[in-house]
């Protein structure tokens, strides 16, 4: 496992982004992940394994207005994603830097680790074999990623939510 991948903020005023993330948030988790983030998704039971989550240095966020009382937590209103992410964006301060874009799993949040092109032959379709030369996959549920079709579309929003984050005078210049 590469150890290069794990986030370090580099000032006091910026949160880790590691998070765990309430039932019903669901799109946010995968997104959170698309981002790079650590992102646990979950039920939250009780406030007690809330602050222990909190305790191990992780973001809990919820819509859950029945944990808004809990000191630290961020309860978020809106429903859309565009939304909720703006809301966390003035609720946190966090970065999320391109180069960990795209490099964890967005089901299992695991972190991707490069494949071997050979090793893999006809486990993904011929086309894309023949004209890729870099996979990575997941070693939780197996499954092999490359830079498709698909990345562009994901790359502008992950563009777009990314910027939300973006502290003022970053913007302006
Ligand atoms: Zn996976």
């Amino acid at each position: 496992m590469s150890s290069a991948l794990i986030y370090k903020p580099d000032s006091q005023d910026t949160v880790p982004n590691r998070f765990v993330v309430d039932a019903m948030l669901g799109k946010m988790a995968k997104w959170l992940r698309v981002l790079g983030a650590d992102t646990l998704y979950t039920r939250l039971k009780s406030a007690e394994e809330i602050r222990r989550f909190m305790a191990s240095g992780r973001i809990v966020i919820t819509k859950n207005r029945k944990w808004e009382k809990i000191e630290g937590i961020v309860c978020l209103e809106a429903n859309r994603l565009d939304e909720q992410f703006a809301e966390l964006a003035q609720k946190i301060r966090t970065k999320f830097p391109e180069e960990f874009w795209f490099s964890r799993c967005v089901t299992c949040n695991e972190i991707l680790v490069g494949v071997d092109k050979h090793s893999i032959k006809g486990k993904v379709p011929e086309y894309v074999w023949n004209s890729m030369d870099e996979f990575s996959m997941c070693p939780s549920c197996l499954k092999i990623f490359w830079e498709g079709s698909h990345v562009g579309r994901m790359v502008e929003k992950a563009c777009r939510l990314s910027k939300m984050f973006k502290n003022k005078e970053e913007v302006e210049t």
